[in-house]
C-alpha cells in the first residue's frame, strides 16, 4: 500500500499527503524520471532556468529529469519547515521522512533553491509554516531575506 495520496493542497493546486502515520527515516516514494547526462542538461534549453524544480544532480555524470506526469513525487510541494528530504542512493532518489508524519499531513521538502534577488518574486512560498520566509529559498540562504533567519554564530573555543 502506498504511504501517500494525491490531494488538493493548501500550498499549491495539488500535493501529496500521508495516507497513514509514517516514521522518520521511512522512504515514502521514489522520485523517478529520465537519466540524462550533464552534457544533455547543458545543451537543452529546457534547463536554462537555474531553478529547474524537477532537475536533480545525481553525480558528476548524470542528472535526473523528473518533469514527467508519471513521476508522482513531482507533486510534492516546497515548505520552509519540511517533513521530508530528497535522499540520493546511487542513481536513485527517494523522498524520505525526516520527521514522524501523521496521517493526512501534507508531504514537503526544501526545494533548495539558491537565493537570487532578481527572480525572488517568481517563487513565492505559501507553505504556511511558522518560519516561512515568504519565498522558495533554501534554508541556508533565508537570512538574506530577513535577519530573522540568520543563524546565531557558534562560538568556537
Ligand atoms: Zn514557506
Amino acid at each position: 500500500m502506498n504511504l501517500y495520496k494525491i490531494k488538493k493542497s493548501n500550498i499549491d493546486k495539488k500535493g501529496l499527503v500521508a495516507s497513514k502515520n509514517i516514521k522518520s527515516g521511512t522512504r515514502i516514494i521514489e522520485y523517478i524520471g529520465k537519466l540524462i547526462t550533464k552534457k544533455e542538461t547543458d545543451e537543452n534549453p529546457k534547463f536554462d532556468n537555474e531553478k529547474d524544480i524537477y532537475l536533480f544532480n545525481l553525480n558528476n555524470r548524470y542528472d535526473l529529469d523528473g518533469d514527467y506526469n508519471w513521476n508522482t513525487a513531482r507533486l510534492i510541494n516546497h515548505s520552509c519547515n519540511p517533513n521530508c528530504e530528497v535522499e540520493g542512493k546511487g542513481l536513485k532518489l527517494w523522498i524520505t521522512a525526516i520527521k514522524n508524519i501523521e496521517k493526512g499531513e501534507e508531504l514537503s521538502y526544501d526545494y533548495g533553491f539558491s537565493y537570487s534577488k532578481e527572480d525572488l518574486n517568481n517563487f513565492i512560498c505559501k507553505c504556511g509554516a511558522k518560519n516561512c520566509c515568504g519565498y522558495i529559498v533554501r534554508e541556508e540562504s533565508r537570512w538574506r531575506i530577513s535577519k530573522k533567519f540568520k543563524k546565531t554564530p557558534r562560538i568556537n573555543k
